[in-house]
């Protein structure tokens, strides 16, 4: 287990040989479920370590190979089970007390995680859907805590503080301004926008956006972290239901670094893997070797399904 460092990007990889002996997919017998050693009983959701995990807080030496850079792999791995329900699809599915729960406790992790020396970046994230490779169903996300800030943090984190540096105001705050009553607002509440991006890259990407200037998860309040709940319940419901069947997708949290600048602003961005009902949207060669994104469709047209679709989302909203 190591972090290797690779130079022609200036990106680190973690490696741990551990990750391959986790179960794959089991049809029977899942470790989440309620009543198992790790899990017991009379939980609503839980915060366990990863038992495979690729960073922990005290890793065994790397290796030393001249000419390359490696580092120890100082971190926490951990899932958050958010439901003992093993059959729950989605977020929505969740009530909003209970989605909100589970992120209280993600918060109050996040920041027990950045009390610790090592870490310089906290990760929450979240996998759904067997066509990206989730091993487990049960629901489940998941935190990482880095010892370094990751290549695409940096980027965003660089690129907001220019655009402060410039123009005096935030970027993201001047998005929320430019997109008010847009064709691409799919959805909000009084604390959360939920943005179809002009500049999106998968199909159906939409981004949760705070409406207040805030950098961090642990700077939330907790009526904050009930409307961000009430956000991503809106956002599963109208994927789940845009295309009549369930959406794999990636959510991934974008806050600042643990060290952070004041021109960062919190989001959440979830890429969904599918363009229609039955094709997946695959980054291939124009993705992977350039991180240049083809999008087959226009951003505006699929704004207008997901804004059907999130319409009949409103009688979930407060339940
Ligand atoms: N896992 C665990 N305890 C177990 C079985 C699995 O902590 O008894 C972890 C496993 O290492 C994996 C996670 O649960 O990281 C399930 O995550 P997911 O399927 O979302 O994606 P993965 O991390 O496998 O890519
Ligand atoms: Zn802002
Ligand atoms: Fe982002």
């Amino acid at each position: 287990m190591e972090l290797r460092f690779n130079p022609l990007i200036g990106e680190w990889i973690m490696i741990s040989t551990v990750r391959e002996s986790r179960p794959w997919q089991p049809s029977s017998a899942c470790p989440f479920d309620p009543g198992n050693e790790e899990t017991g009983i009379g939980w609503s959701y839980l915060i366990l370590p990863n038992r495979y995990p690729m960073l922990v807080p005290s890793p065994p030496r790397n290796s030393r190979t001249p000419g390359f850079k490696s580092r120890r792999s100082f971190g926490y791995c951990k899932v958050v089970v958010e439901s003992p329900n093993h059959s729950l699809i989605d977020l929505h599915l969740m009530s909003l007390d209970e989605l909100t729960n589970v992120l209280l406790g993600v918060r109050r992790e996040v920041s027990d995680m950045e009390g610790q020396g090592f870490v310089k970046y906290v990760y929450f994230f979240r996998n759904k859907g067997r066509e990206i490779g989730v091993s487990l169903t049960h629901p489940h996300s998941q935190i990482y805590a880095l010892p370094y800030v990751p290549l695409r943090v940096r980027l965003e984190a660089r690129n907001m503080r220019r655009y402060m540096k410039r123009r005096g105001s935030c970027m993201l705050c001047d998005e929320l301004k430019a997109e008010a009553g847009s064709e691409r607002l799919i959805y909000i509440n009084d604390g959360f926008a939920i943005i179809k991006p002009y500049y999106s890259m998968w199909p159906y990407e939409i981004h949760v956006i705070p409406r207040r200037h805030v950098q961090k998860l642990t700077q939330l309040t907790d009526d904050e972290v009930r409307l961000m709940a009430d956000s991503l319940r809106a956002s599963t419901y109208m994927l789940d239901s845009v295309l009549g069947r369930d959406m794999p997708y990636v959510m991934a949290v974008h806050q600042a670094p643990v060290k952070f600048h004041e021109s960062f602003h919190l989001h959440v961005e979830f890429y969904p893997m599918l363009r229609d009902a039955g094709k997946m949207k695959y980054a291939a060669g124009v993705e992977w070797g350039l991180w240049t994104f083809t999008y087959d469709s226009s951003p505006e047209a699929k704004a207008a399904e997901l804004r059907r679709s999130c319409a009949s989302a409103r009688d979930l909203v407060g339940r």
